[in-house]
């Protein structure tokens, strides 16, 4: 089982450089169409870095 300790990452999302699974957002370079979100609290609630997505 990865442990995904060795990644690459950008403004789009993170990805494992092992096993190759998306860890964030739309993986590294965009490499899925659907983000894994991770959400960060703002002022006006909790968005995703990556995608800006509302309370889900
Ligand atoms: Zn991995
Ligand atoms: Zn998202």
């Amino acid at each position: 089982m990865c442990q995904h300790l060795r990644t690459i990452g950008d403004n789009y999302g993170l990805t494992c450089l092992d096993c190759g699974e998306v860890l964030e957002g739309y993986g590294y370079n965009v490499q899925t169409h659907t983000c894994r979100h991770v959400f960060q609290k703002y002022d006006e609630g909790y968005e995703c870095m990556y995608c800006q997505g509302g309370n889900a």
